[in-house]
């Protein structure tokens, strides 16, 4: 039966998707009215679910097997033919976050964003700054008894929370093949919140929310001073977590630092546990381009890459995965373009502009009205005599600060804090070290003050 749909579904979806999308599919089994199929991927079963359940379903009834349900098993192949290339092109079609049963996926609207196939665990480089996001994610990926509800993840731009979101939504699905997996920013909860109130669904909306296994939302920051959608929010996320289901946040920074946000939304925010990425290292920035490297040689194999030129990004661009990424992509680009070995002066002259940026350097000044921001105290107490605590910690800070992120000297740090004496500089940088080692909110603050500096 399946040879004959399937000659009848070449026609159909035309030899190209069908070549692509259903011949690596094996049927397996079929029954009262369910066809179960063995998929090489998940990629793969979730296009076809979305894009070709009807017709596959439409056929083998046609050719005397009514079928009502598709159901996948993903079974890696053990012959490379297909296996999908290391660094895959974006898909140009959203593909379903959820591989749920057909008939259930036609009947209810797609609320979910796409899933980036290539954000994986597997593709995933774990190093000091993000293993513990890293092992809280893979154990909510499990699904077992022992896990966090929420989890919250935090982190600056670029640093791999979208990246571990969309691996645990992956993950779980192949644990859990049964469960809705609904993964959405908070911009398009929102987004998707407005419409059913303009078309008077929103009952549709909260059943179809309050119907999933996990939720994730993505950039939760975005709802906050939006009061209606976090008001929603805030019901969604307590009708979930009181059925026991998995909820997964991510945002920019800790709940208790979202201005705008309610408060007990906060507190429900921090119920479970909160991971947060740190800034990436230079050891992780290097594992990251190795790892991305052995990806690009796969496809071009006969291309050279200097020794040193990975050092060397991995030293100079140090602000966010996605640009030491898009560096490397254009590398390889050029040099395959090029015909070129990829030296350390190719690498100079093709990544100017963005080794330009990179450079921009953090001021004293940004670090100074940073820190009085956030300790709420007046700019002009960073450099003035104060002494009162409440000044001369945030003040400590900031010279601390200073020192590690820019490449001012004692003696130019001490001038720019009010013209003070360089042993006062060094006592209020041996300070904050001394407490960094056992005051938690201290080490928390200037974590933080760090990542906002050098986002
Ligand atoms: P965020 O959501 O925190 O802004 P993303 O998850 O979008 O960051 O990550 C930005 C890019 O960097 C993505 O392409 C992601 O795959 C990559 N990336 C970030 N961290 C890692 C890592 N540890 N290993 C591999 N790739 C990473
Ligand atoms: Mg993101």
């Amino acid at each position: 039966v399946w040879g004959q749909a399937c000659a009848a579904l070449e026609t159909s979806v035309g030899p190209n998707n069908f070549n692509h999308w259903i011949k690596p599919l094996r049927l397996t089994n079929l029954e009262s009215g369910i066809a179960h199929f063995a998929s090489p991927t998940r990629f793969i079963s979730d296009w076809v679910n979305r894009h070709f359940a009807k017709d596959i379903m439409g056929e083998l009834s046609r050719h005397g097997q009514p079928v009502e349900r598709l159901r996948f098993d993903v079974v890696p192949q053990a012959a490379p033919g297909r296996a999908r290339p290391a660094v895959p092109a974006k898909p140009q079609r959203p593909v379903a976050s959820a591989a749920a049963p057909a008939t259930a996926r036609a009947a209810r609207p797609d609320m979910g964003a796409p899933l980036d196939p290539r954000y994986t665990f597997s593709n995933f480089v774990v190093g000091k700054p993000n293993e513990l996001a890293h092992a809280a994610a893979r154990r909510v990926a499990e699904g077992g008894p022992v896990g966090f509800n929420p989890l919250f993840l935090y982190g600056g731009v670029g640093l791999g929370k979208t990246h571990l979101m969309h691996a645990i939504a992956h993950d779980y699905q192949v644990n859990h093949p049964a469960a809705q997996v609904l993964y959405l920013s908070a911009e398009q909860f929102m987004y998707r919140f407005v419409q059913a109130l303009r078309e008077s669904s929103i009952m549709d909306f909260k059943s179809m929310f309050r119907n999933v296994n996990m939720l994730m939302v993505d950039d939760v920051q975005f709802i906050a001073g939006k009061d209606s959608t976090q008001e929603e929010f805030f019901h969604t996320f307590n009708a979930l977590v009181d059925q026991g289901k998995q909820i997964v946040i991510s945002a920019d920074r800790a709940p208790a630092e979202i201005k705008g946000l309610e408060e007990r939304i906060k507190s429900r925010l921090s119920c479970g546990l909160i991971v947060d990425l740190h800034p990436t290292t230079y050891e992780l920035r290097l594992g990251i381009l190795q790892s991305k490297t052995v990806g690009f040689r796969a496809q071009q194999p006969d291309l050279e890459i200097g020794t040193g030129v990975l050092e060397f990004l991995a030293h100079r661009i140090t602000t966010n995965v996605r640009v030491l990424e898009g560096a490397l992509q254009r590398l390889f680009a050029h040099a395959s373009l090029l015909r070129r070995e990829i030296t350390l002066e190719v690498a100079q002259e093709c990544l100017a502009d963005i080794l330009r940026t990179n450079d921009r350097k953090i001021s004293i000044d940004d670090i100074q009205r940073k820190v009085a921001e956030h300790y709420n105290i007046r700019l002009a107490d960073m450099v003035g005599p104060k002494r009162a605590r409440n000044v001369a910690r945030p003040r400590q800070i900031a010279m601390y600060l200073s020192k590690q992120l820019t490449s001012r000297s004692l003696p130019e740090i001490g001038r720019r804090f009010g013209g003070r004496d360089h042993t006062t500089i060094m006592h209020g940088i041996r300070k904050i070290e001394e407490l960094l080692a056992d005051d938690k909110t201290i080490a928390e603050d200037v974590a933080m003050l760090k990542r906002l500096l050098e986002a």
